[in-house]
């Protein structure tokens, strides 16, 4: 068991606590929480006590790519499609052992952030067997690739023999689910397909939509750099006429209900609507998406339609770090607004609000404490006093 007391307590789902405390159980759940004065200590249970500490849900980071942590700031590339290149030739010359101590440095350096949960992409498996090596918490998503559509047949194959591979892997705390990447490297045939497999393993969906100009003017037009490098290839490419939100709901990839679609930048109101009518959810990374120069997001007007978003750092190939409160200054919220779409609208988003996301008796034990000073103004590579993963001390 374990008793954490602190000078202040945010529930998320309850006003905040001053010198509060939560016990947790043996089974990694939230047994009581409230005043320290109400909350029993019993004989045994480990007692961390943080005097000038905020203790909040564990942050929930909804787009990450844990395998490509060693390549931070290895990408200088300044215009999108090139860079997608850059790095796919970054990631051919990394060996499985390097992908996966990759992979283990990010969930190290999540929960020195706080975060307690993470949503990745990747195509190497290896965040997903470092989440179960280590004992974190996250969703892996396994990217699968393929626009030439003469190749749909073997990238599914890929897809079905990786999922075969990982889902023994797979617990409570560690759930896989499926990444069609996106428009420029998937064909149409494939999107139906991965869709069509995802549906009947019942995986979770995520797919990067919506991300920069230059994919609206393959989608739309059958123009542009990523139409140019595709034809380059041999690959037929033709106008949908439509925006990459429309696109992928006539391909049925946004009809699960459980899709997280990530980025959601080159979007309007049409599209808003498409994502809230087919519960889909989006994965806002305003960092990334500034550092590409795709622009904003329209935050307010998803929160507005009532379509789920949560915060997420992407790659630290793109952002340099993985510092998740830092999202939440540039997507322009701040305090206990702030807070509250790190850690229970993040697990909304992933579905998970019955487990995580805020501090009730009954959820899982997913805490992080910060320095009360720092919670809302994070200094650059601050790091969280405490991380708590389903009960147990990840980092402090
Ligand atoms: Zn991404």
């Amino acid at each position: 068991m374990l008793y954490i007391r602190s000078r202040s307590v945010l529930p998320i789902t309850a006003p905040p606590i001053a010198d509060g405390a939560v016990l947790v159980d043996e089974r990694g759940k939230i047994a009581a929480v409230g005043p320290a004065a109400t909350v029993p200590a019993p004989d045994g249970a480990r007692r961390l006590e943080f005097p000038e500490g905020a203790l909040v849900p564990g942050l929930v980071n909804c787009h990450t790519h844990l395998e490509l942590t060693h390549l931070a700031r290895k990408n200088r590339e300044p215009a999108f499609a090139p860079w997608i290149r850059t790095i796919r030739a970054l990631k051919d010359n990394t060996t499985p052992e390097e992908f996966l101590h990759s992979a283990e440095q990010g969930v190290r350096d999540a929960w020195a952030a706080g975060v307690t949960c993470v949503a990745d992409t990747g195509s190497t498996g290896a965040p997903l067997e470092a989440l179960a090596r280590l004992g974190g918490r996250g969703i892996y998503y396994q990217e699968v690739f393929g626009p030439d559509p003469a190749k749909c047949g073997s990238s599914l194959t890929e897809l079905t023999s990786a999922v075969a591979h990982l889902s023994p892997l797979t617990s409570h705390l560690v759930r896989l689910g499926v990444s069609p990447h996106a428009p420029y490297t998937v064909s149409e045939s494939l999107y139906r397909a991965a869709t069509k497999f995802a549906w009947h393993e019942q995986l979770p969906v995520a797919v990067h939509l919506a991300e920069s100009r230059e994919e609206t003017e393959l989608v739309r037009d059958g123009t542009g750099p990523f139409a140019e490098a595709l034809r380059a290839r041999g690959i037929a490419v033709r106008a949908h006429d439509c925006s990459p939100v429309e696109y992928l709901f006539q391909l049925g990839v946004l009809a699960s209900g459980n899709c997280l679609a990530i980025h959601c930048v080159q979007v309007d109101e049409r599209d808003i609507a498409i994502l809230r009518d087919s519960g889909g959810a989006v994965a806002h990374c305003p960092r990334s998406n500034r550092a590409h120069g795709h622009g904003t997001a329209p935050l307010a007007a998803f929160r507005r339609a009532g379509v789920r978003v949560g915060l997420g750092t992407d790659s630290v190939v793109s952002v340099g770090d993985a510092d998740l409160r830092a999202e939440a200054g540039a997507a322009g919220l701040d305090g206990e607004e702030a807070l509250r779409m790190l850690t229970l609208e993040g697990a909304r988003a992933l579905g998970l609000e019955r487990e995580i996301g805020s501090l009730e008796v009954g959820k899982e034990a997913d805490l992080a404490v910060f320095s009360s000073t720092d919670l809302y103004r994070p200094l650059p590579s601050s790091t969280a006093l405490l991380a708590v993963v389903a009960g147990r001390v990840v980092h402090g």
